[in-house]
């Protein structure tokens, strides 16, 4: 298994529609094996394909959930059937969320209640699930990646504004830029005691730990 470099805002492949798997081979287990790898290294709750330079349609999580879901996986090919988004403003903290190929930074962001997912296992395996609250966002995030789209691509205007910004500041929207997981420095400020399987503590309260609230947003 091999860590891979994760590819940043500009690099065309995540701006673009990824293709659907069509062999369920060694060389897709391979792919899932390596994206496990590098979204560990990367102290992620997610990881699509794109992200590190694959153009198809896969993405893992690690993410324990309250839906009955075993903490990690990947899914191929996936369908989503989303509950209806609400209109409201998003909550500053609550509804903040980050992305590893947009690293260190984080957007708040509205996002369907639940989702139902479809799509096949590594092996070729039908699956079906329901994902709610943040687990449901990780879904939500993975899946626009499949479709050339971050969630940076999503926001209200107040924080687009603030994204466009930041990427000018760092250089970014143009192919080739990339970072590497475990020599890079970590992007959301992990270390690398943080090993567990990511889990949205309610328990802490509302924004009771600052920025960072959740532990997992890189996605
Ligand atoms: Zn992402």
């Amino acid at each position: 298994m091999t860590v891979h470099p994760i590819t940043i805002w500009g690099e065309p492949v995540l701006h673009q529609r990824a293709a659907e798997v069509t062999e369920f081979d060694d060389a897709l287990r391979t792919l899932i094996a390596d994206m496990h790898e590098t979204n560990d290294a990367a102290h992620g709750a997610g990881l699509a394909a794109p992200q590190i330079g694959v153009g198809l349609r896969v993405f893992v999580y690690k993410f324990r959930n309250e839906d009955g879901v075993p903490p990690r996986g990947a899914i191929v090919n996936p369908r989503l059937t989303l509950s209806k988004v609400s209109g409201a403003a998003p909550d500053p903290e609550e509804d903040e969320e980050g992305c590893l190929s947009f690293p260190g930074e984080g957007y708040p962001l509205r996002r369907a209640e639940w989702v139902k997912v479809e799509g096949f296992d590594g092996d070729g395996q039908p699956l079906e699930f329901v994902a709610t609250g943040w687990f449901g966002r990780v879904m939500q995030h993975e899946y626009d990646h499949l479709d050339g789209k971050l969630y940076v691509n999503r926001l209200i205007d107040k924080y687009a504004k603030k994204a466009r910004r930041a990427a000018r500041k760092h250089g970014w929207g143009v192919p080739g830029l990339t970072w590497m997981p475990g020599v890079d420095p970590d992007p959301f400020g992990h270390g690398d005691h943080d090993d567990d399987v990511h889990e949205h503590d309610h328990s802490h309260g509302h924004g009771g730990h600052g920025h960072a609230g959740h532990d997992e947003t890189g996605l």
